[in-house]
């Protein structure tokens, strides 16, 4: 392997204690610690990992963690009328709704009922709406992580070619938006693309956001690029073993031989998500507060 190993679990370490040292100082001016309510609906057990897991890196953090689970049989007006209690709590500062969704829900209009200035996973339309504009809004989470291990691997990013591989709201658009806001060349790729491999050859940075496991291959990829792989993929287990093993959308080894930097599966950009989740939530709380953003 020739490629520098990107390590977003250090990464994510060093942003999450910057994000505890800042709260002593908001409590100071506001009387207050930063919260972050996450709604779980139904007993779906990765869902109930991930919250769990929220939950103690909130409060690791030193800020309020407020959890509310419903049952999976609850109805939209039930569901919609928690998320309009929650914006108008003077606690809470980031709403989390924990995707995906019981079926029987709309998943879209329970979004779009989240306060935008509480919208920490920088789902709502308008969310959207305001990265797309290139105004100060929420960020999603998996992307904004990404972005600040480019910067921090690339410092500026001006003229780089970037290719996203994926278009969903929740990582390829909002990836695109970013590295367009950050003077990229963005190309977006999804499964309609005509000949992958070739536009991904061009790019200085590739992003890959699909859920294929190993995708993307090493002759892919420009020698001296830096490969992003968002994607986790859990193979069929090998003879014996309970649990198959994590992959990315990049075959690791392979891309790792030609690119300059590449992130780990696990280790990579999955810690950043909840990092950039409790950024997010201070971000909000001092917004809200009407004090300056945190560093
Ligand atoms: P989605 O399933 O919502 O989107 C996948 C995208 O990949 C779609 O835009 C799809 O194109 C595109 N795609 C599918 N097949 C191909 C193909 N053969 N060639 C090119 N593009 C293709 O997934 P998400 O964006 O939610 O997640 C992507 C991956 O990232 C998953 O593995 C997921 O587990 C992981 N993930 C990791 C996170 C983390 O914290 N590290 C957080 C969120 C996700 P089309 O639109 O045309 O269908």
């Amino acid at each position: 392997m020739a490629a520098e190993i990107i390590d977003g679990k250090a990464f994510a370490a060093a942003l999450r204690l910057r994000i505890a040292d800042a709260v002593p100082a908001f409590e100071a001016a506001t009387g207050r610690v930063p919260g972050l309510a996450v709604v779980l609906v139904g007993d779906d057990p990765a869902s109930a990992v991930y919250v769990a897991s929220k939950g103690k890196a909130t409060l690791a953090a030193g800020m309020a963690s407020f959890e509310h689970r419903l049952s999976a049989d609850v109805t939209q007006a039930e569901l919609e009328g928690l998320l309009a209690q929650l914006n108008t709590d003077e606690t809470v500062d980031g709403i989390l709704l924990q995707l995906p969704l019981p079926a029987h829900l709309d998943e879209q209009a329970a979004v779009a009922t989240i306060d935008p200035d509480k919208d920490v996973d920088g789902l709502t339309p308008v969310s959207a709406g305001r990265l797309a504009l290139g105004i100060p809004g929420m960020v999603p989470c998996t992307p904004h992580g990404c972005l600040l291990l480019l910067q921090d691997r690339l410092g500026d990013l001006s003229g780089k070619d970037a290719v996203v591989i994926g278009r969903s709201i929740l990582v390829g658009k909002p990836m695109a938006a970013l590295l367009l806001g950050a003077n990229c060349t963005v190309t977006m790729a999804h499964s309609r693309t005509k000949d992958l491999p070739d536009l991904v050859r061009r790019a200085d940075i590739v992003v890959a956001a699909v859920g294929r496991p190993e995708m993307v291959r090493g002759d892919w990829i420009k020698p001296g690029a830096i490969v992003i792989d968002v994607g986790i993929n859990r193979l069929a287990p090998a003879d014996g073993a309970a649990k198959g093993r994590l992959v990315g959308d990049v075959a690791y080894e392979e891309a790792g031989a030609v690119a300059t930097a590449i992130t780990p599966v696990p280790g990579g950009v999955g810690p950043m998500t909840i990092a950039c989740l409790l950024r997010n939530t201070l971000v909000a709380a001092h917004r809200r507060a009407g004090l300056s953003d945190p560093e």
